[in-house]
């Protein structure tokens, strides 16, 4: 028997037949929660590998031939950095085994038998990172995910809600946002249809007629090619809403929040941005200079699964948006223009720092003085451009 599997750059699956597509009933990066005897969750960590669903007893090889190691708990083997967890039945401790793509003339050597219903399958040298066994090296031979990546919904919460006290806010949205999007890829690996964790998500906001619109990002937030342990439960909780972490993965991802280099960096979204800034630069302080000046936006979560499917705002294939206002800035003035008798008597331009745009200078104090006397006595000067749509001038 030949396989082809180096030519074809994947490998084998580790159970019968070892070149047929099977099922993955998990992904890297699901989320998993240690619990005490009480059931409280006392630890939050990611999924190092996945799950091949598998009947119990069924026969597990080794893909590479070695020598066997056994993992500290006494379910599992690796050989190399290939890893075989929730067996009985192993194959002695040191023994050297023949693996499946050293077959040419010989069996494989079965390394042990599928405890309850799947094999855990990871990649990676101990200690970790742990790469993801759908795109290392090619992926397992066969694997095949025609099933579309869903955004179910997205909503809205004030920065820092990964925490104990989640806040969520509504439009119109000002400050600093964390967004948060419920997803889920639908599987079809072996003809099994299974509902698993996404491999990616993107995000980004786009103007709803605005003249010329305006944009941010899109941007790569999450994606799970790798594990790096050991994590420590917030990392976690970074990613996934740890307020509806229930048995198994809530789906609820942090999107605003970024996977860099294997850790997860807390990052929001920042709608008072200022034109030029990183994520995390200053605030603008006027619409003019804002990268997101108030006004109405759609706001977009792309998921995609390891084979790129989803994304699709036209079909809305793991794709979701949701339509909010931004409200940060309070109206200033912008040009007063003061007229006596039918003649122009000052006229000026003024940015909010005072400067004078290059315009005539204007006397504030007697242009004050002037509207004074015409009844703008409140506390602020209440005066709107010409077309600019006076919001709630709330103070930010
Ligand atoms: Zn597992």
């Amino acid at each position: 028997m030949i396989f082809l599997y180096l030519l074809l750059s994947t490998y084998p699956w580790p159970i019968r037949p070892f070149d047929t597509a099977h099922g993955v009933s998990a992904t890297l990066e699901d989320a998993r929660a240690t619990r005490d005897a009480q059931g409280r969750i006392i630890r939050y960590r990611f999924h190092r590998g996945i799950d091949i669903p598998a009947d119990s007893g069924t026969a597990v090889f080794s893909i590479y031939s070695g020598r066997v190691r056994y993992t500290t708990h006494s379910d599992g083997i690796y050989v190399g950095e290939y890893w075989y967890i929730h067996l009985t039945n192993r194959v002695e401790e040191n023994s050297q085994v023949t693996g499946i793509l050293d077959t040419t003339n010989t069996s494989p050597t079965k390394i042990g038998d599928v405890e309850v219903d799947h094999l855990h399958f990871q990649i990676g040298p101990s200690g970790g990172p742990y790469s993801n066994p759908l795109n290392e090296d090619g992926g397992l031979v066969n694997y095949s995910d025609n099933g579309n990546p869903i955004v179910y919904s997205l909503d809205f919460w004030r920065s820092g809600s990964e925490g104990n006290t989640a806040t969520q806010v509504h439009s119109p949205l000002w400050g600093k946002i964390d967004i948060r999007a419920e997803c889920q890829d639908r599987q079809t690996s072996g003809g099994v249809n299974t509902t698993l964790g996404i491999y990616k998500v993107k995000w980004y906001v786009r103007s709803i007629g605005m003249n010329p619109s305006v944009s941010y990002h899109p941007k790569d937030c999450i994606e799970f090619s790798q594990v790096e342990p050991p994590r420590n439960g917030d990392d976690v909780l970074l990613i996934y809403d740890r307020h509806n972490y229930s048995a198994s993965s809530p789906f609820k991802y942090w999107v605003t929040n970024v996977i860099k280099n294997n850790d997860v960096v807390d990052e929001y979204w920042n709608t008072k941005l200022r034109i030029g800034e990183a994520w995390d630069g200053t605030d603008a302080k006027i619409n003019g200079e804002a990268v997101l000046p108030d006004g109405r936006y759609r706001v977009w979560v792309l998921a995609y699964d390891i084979e790129n499917n989803g994304g699709d705002t036209l079909a809305r294939h793991g794709a979701e948006d949701e339509d909010v206002i931004l409200d940060n800035f309070v109206p200033y003035v912008e040009s007063v223009v003061v007229i006596e008798v039918g003649n122009t008597k000052y006229f000026g331009y003024y940015e909010l720092t005072g400067n004078k745009n290059g315009k005539k200078p204007l006397d504030m104090r007697r242009c004050f003085c002037r509207m004074w006397a015409y009844g703008e006595r409140s506390k602020g000067i209440k005066i709107y451009p010409a077309g600019h749509q006076h919001q709630s001038g709330r103070r930010k």
